[in-house]
């Protein structure tokens, strides 16, 4: 029988929104590898339909990999492929079929079935069956919030020329991205706000209302109250007599301690993203940021010191109770898989503060008290930073329209997927970080503060050398146009662990924008106090080299440098500045300074004094908070 190829892309939009919606790392991971998990479930099952799939994007090797045994997300959300079409009535049967696997997909692993039964979020609504806390459609509002929380967006052309077809494929799903869907406000069975809307029309202010209501109708407020991770959802077990869900929530973080965090209240959608690691079996281990932030400490800690800081943490045995983390740290004397937070001074403030009893009280300060002296005693420190790298290929989607063929586009799809695979390897084997994904030319990633940078180099380093030598010396050769060179541009954030996370994951996704606004093929770093108080600055790949110099002596600089320089500057107009004026006080602040000359050139040879006035400051503000946030390995460790 005749048949027509024909050109398929699935895209799924906002995943950005979806992965940058968390509180906790495992939120991160859960987001990005969701997507990555579902979508490869679903092509694998449209491949074993359609026999003449043919998948250009992503590499078909990644769609045919052990996708249980994954652990990192290694494709992204746009998906293009061919498949043999014999009238075009089969391309709705495509699409159903993609639409209908993805979904199944979706509710097994967000709702769960009852095939695991005992296990990750089929278990939670199993528990929650047992003790009645699933009335009123509770389980109903979580799958019809999970069916409608991933948009899937699907197009089909007639494969004519394969530049032509793909540009007007493209066009068509941009035209569908932009068409927005009604926002379902009401659901069936729900008793929702917006039905008595009338009794307050002139109130516009969301919380007002909720105010005014709770006074004059509280239980009108049930289903009113927004998911804590996603804020957009309501949330799951808001009844007619508990509308808050009270009851609910405490049931689960009591059951579920380490998953649930107390006051937390999530929509279905969320509730399955946080099981999600238990759901698909994963044991790997998914670090919190202050495990990252605290990562070369507990090293040093672990090879050196572990006994000293066990006896430590031993003497409050008798209050952590259900702690699990710290009580099997203590009972395996192993402090590997201990949350570096408890060795930070700082956690154990809170706790002191929160504390009733005396005597515990008493034990709680006399462990921070300890911790303090043993950083002193040792000469190094708590580390209370950690970096989130964001990267991505500079404008791949000309490139990849250059490479005009399907045959070209496979080719660099599987350079691609090789290239991710190499990016696993650097971030956590050579860097000590946590991949969160790494698909296409996209990168998403955890680090230490000191190793972040080096790493950001390395993963550019090999997208560089691999893709130009494959792709562009083989196919366009003489072409000295930037546009053909592959390079990547970054965003990298320091911030303190305790920053709320997807606070953090915005500030990087801003960052990488600016690397790229302001000429790509660079990285802009900034970090994030506590306080909220920050420095930023980019950098030039082939500047690292010179920056970590200047870490290095960094200790050598004095912080009034920046902050002079910073206050003499402040008061002229940012824009329209004078360069040399401003040079010159940097100069004559340096020599002031006495600062050693090494140091003077490395500031000279860096200070970018067109794009920023700030710039000396801060470069010299970033370069003392890296080293500041650098544990170096113990020399005299005694045995
Ligand atoms: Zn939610």
């Amino acid at each position: 029988m005749k048949t027509d190829k024909y050109l398929f892309q699935i895209t799924i939009p906002s995943v950005q929104k979806l992965v940058e919606a968390s509180r906790k790392t495992a939120d991160l991971w859960a987001g990005s590898f969701l997507i990555s998990y579902i979508l490869k479930n679903t092509l694998k099952d449209l491949a074993g339909k359609y026999s003449s799939t043919k998948f250009i994007i992503p590499h078909e090797d990644l769609i045919k990999k052990d996708i249980e045994n994954s652990f990192t997300a290694d494709i992204t959300n746009i998906v293009i492929f061919t498949i043999d079409i014999q009238d075009k009535n089969q391309i709705k049967d495509v699409i159903g079929c993609i639409q209908n696997s993805f979904k199944k997909h979706l509710i097994k692993v967000l709702l769960g079935n009852n095939n695991q039964k005992n296990k990750g979020i089929s278990e939670v609504y199993e528990k929650l069956e047992e003790k009645n806390y699933l009335t009123e459609n509770i389980k109903n509002l979580a799958e019809f919030q999970i069916e409608n929380s991933l948009n899937l967006i699907i197009g089909a052309t007639k494969l004519t020329n394969y530049s032509e077809s793909r540009k007007e494929l493209s066009k068509y799903i941009a035209t569908l991205k932009g068409f927005k869907f009604k926002e379902l406000d009401k659901i069936e069975s729900f008793e929702l706000i917006s039905k008595e809307n009338n009794l307050f029309p002139d109130n516009k202010n969301y919380k007002d209302y909720m105010q005014i209501t709770n006074e004059i109708k509280p239980a009108l407020i049930r289903g009113a109250y927004k998911c804590s991770i996603c804020g957009e959802r309501f949330i799951l077990g808001a009844t007619e007599k508990d509308f808050t869900g009270k009851e609910f929530w405490e049931f689960l973080n009591k059951k579920y301690s380490i998953l649930i965090e107390e006051n937390e209240r999530l929509c279905g959608f969320c509730l399955g993203k946080r099981f999600l690691k238990d759901t698909l079996n994963k044991t790997d281990n998914i670090p919190s940021t202050s495990d990252i932030s605290m990562k070369f400490v507990k090293e040093i800690v672990k090879k050196n010191y572990q006994e000293e800081i066990l006896n430590i943490l031993d003497l409050g045995k008798d209050l952590y109770e259900d702690n699990q983390n710290i009580t099997s740290a203590i009972k395996n004397k192993d402090i590997s898989k201990l949350d570096g937070e408890w060795l930070m001074p700082i956690t154990w403030e809170n706790y002191i503060k929160q504390e009733q009893d005396e005597n515990k009280k008493n034990i709680l300060k006399e462990i921070k008290k300890r911790l303090e002296e043993f950083y002193k005693d040792k000469d190094f420190k708590p580390i209370y930073h950690y970096a989130v790298l964001l990267m991505d290929g500079d404008n791949m989607g000309k490139k990849i329209s250059k490479l005009e063929t399907e045959e070209k586009q496979k080719e660099l799809s599987k350079y691609l997927s090789e290239f991710t695979k190499k990016v696993k390897g650097i971030v956590e084997k050579n860097h000590k970080g946590f991949l969160v994904y790494a698909g296409g030319d996209d990168v998403l990633a955890l680090l230490p503060v000191q190793s972040a940078l080096d790493c950001a180099n390395e993963i550019q380093k090999e997208f560089n050398q691999d893709l130009n030598k494959k792709i562009k010396d083989k196919y366009f050769p003489n072409e000295k146009d930037l546009d053909y060179h592959f390079t990547m541009s970054a965003g990298l954030i320091l911030a303190h662990h305790r920053l709320p996370l997807n606070y953090v994951l915005s500030e990087v996704r801003n960052a990488e924008s600016k690397a790229k606004k302001d000429g790509k093929n660079q990285i802009h770093i900034k970090y994030i106090k506590h306080s909220y108080s920050f420095a930023e600055t980019s950098l030039k790949w082939d500047q690292i080299e010179t920056f970590n110099n200047l870490v290095e002596k960094a200790e050598k600089i004095p912080a009034t440098l920046a902050t002079q320089y910073y206050e003499l500057v402040s008061s002229f107009d940012d824009k329209s500045y004078d360069k040399n004026l401003v040079m010159e006080l940097a100069t004559y602040l340096m020599k002031k300074k006495n600062l050693k000359d090494e140091i003077k050139q490395l500031l000279i040879d860096l200070t970018d004094y067109e794009t920023t006035i700030k710039d000396f400051s801060y470069r010299i503000k970033m370069a003392k908070f890296i080293k500041s946030n650098t544990v170096k390995e113990v020399s005299h460790a005694t045995a």
